[in-house]
Protein backbone atom coordinates (compact mmCIF):
# COMPACT_ATOMS: atom_id res chain seq x y z
CA UNK A 1 0.00 0.00 0.00
CA UNK A 2 1.22 3.55 -0.73
CA UNK A 3 1.77 6.18 1.73
CA UNK A 4 1.22 9.63 1.27
CA UNK A 5 2.11 12.49 4.25
CA UNK A 6 -0.55 14.78 5.23
CA UNK A 7 2.13 17.58 5.04
CA UNK A 8 2.69 16.66 0.90
CA UNK A 9 -1.27 16.70 0.33
CA UNK A 10 -0.73 20.41 1.79
CA UNK A 11 1.68 21.59 -0.16
CA UNK A 12 0.20 20.27 -3.90
CA UNK A 13 -2.79 22.21 -2.79
CA UNK A 14 -1.35 25.42 -1.95
CA UNK A 15 0.17 25.35 -5.29
CA UNK A 16 -2.43 24.48 -7.40
CA UNK A 17 -4.44 27.04 -5.91
CA UNK A 18 -1.76 29.68 -6.98
CA UNK A 19 -1.28 28.44 -10.47
CA UNK A 20 -5.14 27.97 -11.03
CA UNK A 21 -5.44 31.58 -10.24
CA UNK A 22 -2.51 32.47 -12.19
CA UNK A 23 -2.03 30.57 -15.49
CA UNK A 24 -5.08 30.09 -17.75
CA UNK A 25 -5.29 26.83 -18.48
CA UNK A 26 -3.85 26.02 -22.04
CA UNK A 27 -7.02 24.46 -23.07
CA UNK A 28 -9.01 27.86 -22.70
CA UNK A 29 -6.32 29.48 -24.00
CA UNK A 30 -6.42 27.95 -27.16
CA UNK A 31 -10.08 28.25 -27.55
CA UNK A 32 -9.75 32.12 -27.13
CA UNK A 33 -7.10 32.15 -29.59
CA UNK A 34 -9.64 29.67 -31.75
CA UNK A 35 -12.50 32.23 -30.65
CA UNK A 36 -10.98 35.71 -31.91
CA UNK A 37 -10.49 33.78 -35.38
CA UNK A 38 -14.37 32.86 -35.89
CA UNK A 39 -15.69 35.88 -33.50
CA UNK A 40 -18.19 38.03 -36.08
CA UNK A 41 -18.54 41.33 -33.49
CA UNK A 42 -15.40 43.65 -33.91
CA UNK A 43 -16.47 44.45 -30.16
CA UNK A 44 -16.18 40.76 -29.64
CA UNK A 45 -12.94 40.30 -31.12
CA UNK A 46 -12.30 43.36 -29.20
CA UNK A 47 -12.85 42.00 -25.69
CA UNK A 48 -11.53 38.43 -26.67
CA UNK A 49 -8.33 40.32 -27.13
CA UNK A 50 -8.53 41.69 -23.46
CA UNK A 51 -9.42 38.43 -22.29
CA UNK A 52 -6.05 36.81 -24.15
CA UNK A 53 -4.02 40.07 -23.00
CA UNK A 54 -5.11 39.47 -19.12
CA UNK A 55 -4.20 36.09 -19.28
CA UNK A 56 -0.94 36.85 -20.51
CA UNK A 57 -0.68 38.81 -18.07
CA UNK A 58 -1.18 37.49 -14.97
CA UNK A 59 0.99 34.56 -16.17
CA UNK A 60 4.04 36.63 -16.81
CA UNK A 61 3.65 38.39 -13.50
CA UNK A 62 1.84 35.83 -11.36
CA UNK A 63 -0.87 37.72 -10.20
CA UNK A 64 -4.85 36.73 -10.32
CA UNK A 65 -6.13 36.82 -13.75
CA UNK A 66 -10.15 37.71 -11.84
CA UNK A 67 -10.65 39.71 -8.89
CA UNK A 68 -12.87 36.58 -8.28
CA UNK A 69 -10.46 33.99 -7.50
CA UNK A 70 -13.04 31.27 -6.82
CA UNK A 71 -14.44 28.72 -4.43
CA UNK A 72 -11.86 26.06 -4.33
CA UNK A 73 -13.86 22.74 -6.03
CA UNK A 74 -12.03 19.27 -5.43
CA UNK A 75 -12.80 16.06 -7.26
CA UNK A 76 -10.21 13.70 -5.17
CA UNK A 77 -10.04 10.33 -7.10
CA UNK A 78 -8.50 8.06 -4.17
CA UNK A 79 -6.88 5.14 -5.00
CA UNK A 80 -8.17 2.26 -2.17
CA UNK A 81 -4.82 0.63 -1.95
CA UNK A 82 -2.78 4.48 -0.79
CA UNK A 83 -2.62 5.15 2.71
CA UNK A 84 -2.78 8.97 3.81
CA UNK A 85 -0.32 9.50 7.24
CA UNK A 86 -0.29 12.19 9.42
CA UNK A 87 -4.02 13.10 9.35
CA UNK A 88 -6.92 13.29 7.50
CA UNK A 89 -7.68 14.27 3.63
CA UNK A 90 -10.31 17.11 4.12
CA UNK A 91 -7.81 18.59 6.50
CA UNK A 92 -5.12 18.43 4.26
CA UNK A 93 -6.85 19.87 1.36
CA UNK A 94 -8.14 23.01 3.68
CA UNK A 95 -4.78 23.73 5.14
CA UNK A 96 -3.85 23.94 1.66
CA UNK A 97 -6.14 26.20 0.51
CA UNK A 98 -5.33 28.14 3.27
CA UNK A 99 -2.19 28.85 2.58
CA UNK A 100 -2.27 29.18 -1.15
CA UNK A 101 -4.92 31.85 -0.68
CA UNK A 102 -3.04 33.57 1.84
CA UNK A 103 0.91 33.18 0.41
CA UNK A 104 -0.42 33.52 -3.32
CA UNK A 105 -2.62 36.66 -2.20
CA UNK A 106 -5.99 35.34 -3.45
CA UNK A 107 -9.24 37.48 -2.30
CA UNK A 108 -10.94 35.09 0.48
CA UNK A 109 -14.05 34.53 -0.49
CA UNK A 110 -16.08 31.98 1.16
CA UNK A 111 -18.56 32.88 4.59
CA UNK A 112 -18.91 30.80 7.61
CA UNK A 113 -23.01 30.88 7.12
CA UNK A 114 -24.87 32.29 4.68
CA UNK A 115 -27.18 34.35 7.39
CA UNK A 116 -24.21 36.10 8.81
CA UNK A 117 -21.90 36.63 5.77
CA UNK A 118 -18.94 36.33 8.24
CA UNK A 119 -15.98 35.90 5.90
CA UNK A 120 -13.78 32.68 6.86
CA UNK A 121 -10.23 34.84 6.30
CA UNK A 122 -8.72 31.91 4.22
CA UNK A 123 -10.94 30.64 1.59
CA UNK A 124 -11.66 27.64 3.32
CA UNK A 125 -13.83 25.52 3.29
CA UNK A 126 -12.91 23.71 0.21
CA UNK A 127 -15.80 21.72 -1.38
CA UNK A 128 -14.80 18.23 -1.52
CA UNK A 129 -15.65 15.27 -3.49
CA UNK A 130 -14.64 11.94 -3.30
CA UNK A 131 -14.07 9.27 -5.70
CA UNK A 132 -12.95 6.04 -4.88
CA UNK A 133 -11.00 4.49 -8.11
CA UNK A 134 -8.96 0.95 -8.27
CA UNK A 135 -5.10 1.53 -7.58
CA UNK A 136 -2.54 3.65 -5.10
CA UNK A 137 -2.46 7.05 -6.96
CA UNK A 138 -4.11 10.03 -5.29
CA UNK A 139 -5.86 12.28 -8.15
CA UNK A 140 -6.94 16.09 -7.34
CA UNK A 141 -8.83 17.92 -9.84
CA UNK A 142 -9.43 21.64 -8.40
CA UNK A 143 -10.49 24.21 -9.85
CA UNK A 144 -11.11 27.89 -8.34
CA UNK A 145 -14.88 28.68 -9.12
CA UNK A 146 -15.97 32.07 -9.38
CA UNK A 147 -19.09 33.08 -7.93
CA UNK A 148 -21.09 34.60 -11.02
CA UNK A 149 -20.88 32.14 -12.92
CA UNK A 150 -22.00 30.18 -10.41
CA UNK A 151 -25.45 31.75 -9.19
CA UNK A 152 -26.61 31.42 -13.10
CA UNK A 153 -26.33 27.95 -12.90
CA UNK A 154 -29.05 25.85 -12.11
CA UNK A 155 -31.24 22.93 -11.68
CA UNK A 156 -34.53 21.26 -13.08
CA UNK A 157 -36.49 17.68 -12.41
CA UNK A 158 -37.67 17.62 -16.10
CA UNK A 159 -40.33 14.88 -16.74
CA UNK A 160 -39.13 12.14 -18.89
CA UNK A 161 -42.03 13.16 -21.48
CA UNK A 162 -39.89 16.78 -21.89
CA UNK A 163 -37.70 14.42 -23.48
CA UNK A 164 -34.25 15.70 -24.85
CA UNK A 165 -35.96 18.41 -26.74
CA UNK A 166 -37.09 19.65 -23.25
CA UNK A 167 -34.05 19.10 -21.86
CA UNK A 168 -32.10 21.27 -24.57
CA UNK A 169 -34.66 23.91 -24.64
CA UNK A 170 -34.08 24.48 -20.47
CA UNK A 171 -30.44 24.72 -21.34
CA UNK A 172 -30.61 27.48 -23.62
CA UNK A 173 -32.93 29.33 -21.20
CA UNK A 174 -30.44 29.38 -18.70
CA UNK A 175 -27.61 30.46 -20.75
CA UNK A 176 -29.98 33.03 -22.02
CA UNK A 177 -31.17 34.25 -18.49
CA UNK A 178 -27.60 34.15 -17.43
CA UNK A 179 -26.40 36.81 -20.50
CA UNK A 180 -23.15 38.52 -19.71
CA UNK A 181 -24.06 38.22 -15.66
CA UNK A 182 -21.88 34.48 -16.10
CA UNK A 183 -18.86 36.67 -17.74
CA UNK A 184 -18.95 34.70 -21.23
CA UNK A 185 -17.17 33.02 -22.67
CA UNK A 186 -18.74 30.41 -21.11
CA UNK A 187 -17.53 26.92 -20.63
CA UNK A 188 -20.92 24.84 -20.28
CA UNK A 189 -21.11 22.10 -17.61
CA UNK A 190 -24.48 20.13 -17.98
CA UNK A 191 -25.45 16.69 -16.32
CA UNK A 192 -28.52 14.36 -17.21
CA UNK A 193 -29.56 11.88 -15.20
CA UNK A 194 -28.53 10.67 -11.76
CA UNK A 195 -30.65 12.05 -8.90
CA UNK A 196 -31.17 15.84 -7.51
CA UNK A 197 -27.50 16.04 -5.76
CA UNK A 198 -25.83 13.67 -8.38
CA UNK A 199 -27.07 15.87 -11.07
CA UNK A 200 -25.61 18.76 -10.44
CA UNK A 201 -22.03 16.91 -9.32
CA UNK A 202 -22.15 15.75 -13.04
CA UNK A 203 -22.68 19.32 -14.69
CA UNK A 204 -19.64 20.66 -12.17
CA UNK A 205 -17.55 17.32 -13.18
CA UNK A 206 -18.02 18.05 -16.65
CA UNK A 207 -16.03 21.21 -16.56
CA UNK A 208 -13.37 19.52 -15.29
CA UNK A 209 -12.85 17.90 -19.03
CA UNK A 210 -10.51 19.98 -20.75
CA UNK A 211 -11.80 21.89 -23.84
CA UNK A 212 -11.96 20.53 -27.13
CA UNK A 213 -12.42 16.83 -25.68
CA UNK A 214 -15.66 15.68 -26.29
CA UNK A 215 -17.44 12.81 -24.19
CA UNK A 216 -16.80 9.38 -25.29
CA UNK A 217 -20.45 8.82 -26.17
CA UNK A 218 -20.33 9.76 -29.72
CA UNK A 219 -24.50 10.46 -29.24
CA UNK A 220 -23.49 12.56 -26.32
CA UNK A 221 -20.53 14.30 -28.15
CA UNK A 222 -22.86 15.52 -30.81
CA UNK A 223 -25.52 16.77 -27.88
CA UNK A 224 -22.55 18.90 -27.02
CA UNK A 225 -21.40 20.05 -30.47
CA UNK A 226 -25.66 20.79 -31.21
CA UNK A 227 -26.02 22.86 -27.85
CA UNK A 228 -22.65 24.98 -28.79
CA UNK A 229 -23.56 25.87 -31.99
CA UNK A 230 -27.10 26.56 -30.30
CA UNK A 231 -25.70 28.47 -27.29
CA UNK A 232 -23.48 30.30 -30.13
CA UNK A 233 -26.65 31.64 -32.13
CA UNK A 234 -27.77 33.43 -29.27
CA UNK A 235 -25.72 36.39 -29.89
CA UNK A 236 -24.59 37.01 -26.07
CA UNK A 237 -21.41 37.20 -27.14
CA UNK A 238 -17.59 37.88 -25.14
CA UNK A 239 -18.99 39.54 -21.94
CA UNK A 240 -22.35 39.81 -23.21
CA UNK A 241 -21.17 42.74 -25.78
CA UNK A 242 -22.65 40.31 -28.13
CA UNK A 243 -20.98 38.09 -30.83
CA UNK A 244 -20.84 34.63 -31.74
CA UNK A 245 -18.70 33.16 -29.06
CA UNK A 246 -21.31 32.67 -26.02
CA UNK A 247 -19.61 29.29 -25.29
CA UNK A 248 -16.09 27.69 -25.56
CA UNK A 249 -17.70 24.41 -25.14
CA UNK A 250 -20.11 22.29 -24.02
CA UNK A 251 -19.34 19.09 -21.74
CA UNK A 252 -22.42 17.02 -20.99
CA UNK A 253 -21.84 14.17 -18.51
CA UNK A 254 -24.86 11.23 -18.69
CA UNK A 255 -26.07 8.83 -15.70
CA UNK A 256 -28.82 6.17 -15.22
CA UNK A 257 -31.67 8.03 -13.40
CA UNK A 258 -35.05 6.63 -11.76
CA UNK A 259 -37.68 5.76 -14.51
CA UNK A 260 -40.10 8.32 -13.27
CA UNK A 261 -36.92 11.17 -13.56
CA UNK A 262 -35.22 13.58 -15.93
CA UNK A 263 -32.74 15.94 -13.88
CA UNK A 264 -31.25 17.99 -15.70
CA UNK A 265 -28.24 20.67 -14.34
CA UNK A 266 -26.63 23.83 -15.68
CA UNK A 267 -23.29 24.66 -14.15
CA UNK A 268 -21.66 27.48 -16.13
CA UNK A 269 -18.31 28.76 -16.17
CA UNK A 270 -16.62 32.20 -16.85
CA UNK A 271 -13.93 32.61 -19.25
CA UNK A 272 -11.44 32.65 -16.17
CA UNK A 273 -12.43 29.12 -16.27
CA UNK A 274 -9.37 27.49 -14.28
CA UNK A 275 -8.74 24.31 -13.55
CA UNK A 276 -5.39 21.86 -12.60
CA UNK A 277 -4.88 18.32 -11.98
CA UNK A 278 -2.06 16.44 -9.86
CA UNK A 279 -1.55 13.41 -9.05
CA UNK A 280 0.71 11.85 -6.07
S1 LIG B 1 -17.61 34.73 -12.61
FE1 LIG B 1 -15.49 34.36 -13.30
S2 LIG B 1 -14.86 36.09 -14.60
FE2 LIG B 1 -16.76 36.65 -13.47
S3 LIG B 1 -15.97 37.75 -11.67
FE3 LIG B 1 -16.23 35.60 -11.03
S4 LIG B 1 -14.25 34.57 -11.50
FE4 LIG B 1 -14.23 36.56 -12.52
Amino acid sequence: MKKIHYQDIVEEVKTMCMKSNYNLGDDVYTAFKQALKTEKSETGKEVLTQLIDNADIAKAEQVPMCQDTGTAVFIVEVGQDCHIEGGKLGDAINEGVAKGYGEGYLRNSMIYNPLNRQNTGNNTPAIVHIDLVEGDTLTFHMTAKGGGAENMSDLKMLKPSDGIEGAKEYILSIVKEAGPNACPPLVVGIGIGGNFERCAYLAKKSLFRPLGVRHEDPAVADLEMELMEEINRLGIGPQGMGGSTTALDVKVEVESCHIAALPVAVNLNCHASRHQTISM
